[in-house]
């Protein structure tokens, strides 16, 4: 294992000079934490090799779970990729800027430790500000994975990114906290339709009004010994807390009388709202019932606060499974090592 290199890592605001810093770094081959509406991004040019090497070995990544890349305009897809089929424009043209990844095969000049080895490479265009600032500025598409250490929660919010990055990175520039919260959507584009690899803020309903999809099946269930994953994020553990995170499937009262049933020192449960009083261990606020965008914008900051509280054992009511809400329900089930109790 390579050693990491040490730094006296900045949190600076996203501001004038924040943002010409980070340019100054990116160009250098450096990585920068920088604010996505999706999550928080561990940032680095992503034609330089030695520069998303850096990606990995910040983050503790296995080399063969490849990166993102985000670009400010259509030119920069074209250098990075082969762009097809003309689905893949009508898409882009719908969800562009936003949380949108989508497959394609790559250019020969993007270097192999940018897509993790593979022939294709993932490409999607940030809406927000900063990070759509960054990438014009600098004139460089940028690879970035999210910004926390290998299995952890992911960053929603700047601080998350200096608890798992301080000393590893120069840079991470603070834009508040992230309006989406869950990672992009990833989608393989045909010519018929697409294969949803990961679900995120782009949902099922709204990629149908423009063509047929197809839901991976690794997106809810896990891979048999010996599988594929078409999305290599989703074969890892991910998103996990020290704690044991279990999820309970049922009605608000059949969950609260199996939490009562199972309470303890360290026992903690996630509570839709309003929910919370029917629970008699402590609890974490986790959105709206039925609102899959309240539960995502919260899901990892919750997911990192069971580790502060010291919670031994968290049990989480299940999300519905359409809209945002899928995305929800695929980030638990990986936080929950597909733990589910059904009610
Ligand atoms: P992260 O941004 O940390 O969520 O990681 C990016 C994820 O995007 C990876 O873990 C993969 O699941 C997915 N991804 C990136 N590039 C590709 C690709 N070429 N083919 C399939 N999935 C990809
Ligand atoms: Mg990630």
């Amino acid at each position: 294992m390579e050693t990491q290199k040490r730094f006296e890592t900045a949190l600076l605001p996203a501001n004038d000079a924040g943002i010409e810093k980070a340019v100054s770094l990116l160009r250098q081959g450096e990585l920068v934490g920088i604010p996505t509406e999706t999550v928080y991004g561990l940032a680095a040019n992503a034609w330089n090799p030695e520069a998303a090497k850096k990606i990995y070995a910040a983050k503790g990544r296995p080399s063969d779970n490849p990166l993102i890349v985000h670009i400010a305009d259509l030119e920069m897809l074209k250098s990075l990729a082969r762009v097809r089929p003309q689905l893949a424009y009508t898409l882009a043209d719908a969800f562009w800027p936003g949380p949108l990844t989508m497959i394609f095969p790559k250019a020969k000049e993007v270097p192999d430790a940018t897509t993790g080895g593979l022939d294709t490479i993932a490409v999607r265009m940030p809406s927000h500000p900063v990070a759509a600032r960054l990438i014009r500025e600098s004139g460089l598409p940028l690879a970035a994975p999210s910004a926390n250490l290998s299995g952890l929660p992911s960053p929603t919010k700047a601080e998350h990114v200096f608890q798992d990055m301080n000393g590893r990175i120069p840079l991470i520039l603070d834009g508040g906290e992230c309006s989406v919260g869950v990672e992009s959507t990833v989608i393989a584009v045909h010519e018929d339709g697409v294969r949803l690899l990961r679900p995120g803020g782009i949902t099922v309903e709204m990629l149908s009004k423009y063509c047929a999809v197809t839901v991976d099946d690794g997106v809810l269930h896990q891979l048999k010994n010996g599988e594929k994953a078409l999305s290599p994020g989703m074969k890892y553990k991910h998103y996990s807390p020290k704690a044991n995170v279990i999820i309970l499937d049922g009605s608000p009262d059949a969950c609260a009388e199996y939490v009562r049933l199972h309470k303890g020192p360290g026992v903690w449960a996630m509570a839709f709202e309003g929910e919370e009083k029917l629970l008699d261990v402590p609890s974490m606020p986790f959105g709206k019932r039925g609102d899959g965008l309240s539960q995502a914008k919260v899901l990892f900051d919750r997911l990192r606060e069971c580790d502060e509280k010291g919670a031994k054992t968290v049990y989480v009511p299940m999300p519905e499974k359409d809209g945002v809400g899928l995305a929800v329900y695929n980030r638990l089930l990986r936080a929950a090592g597909f733990d589910v109790v059904v009610l």
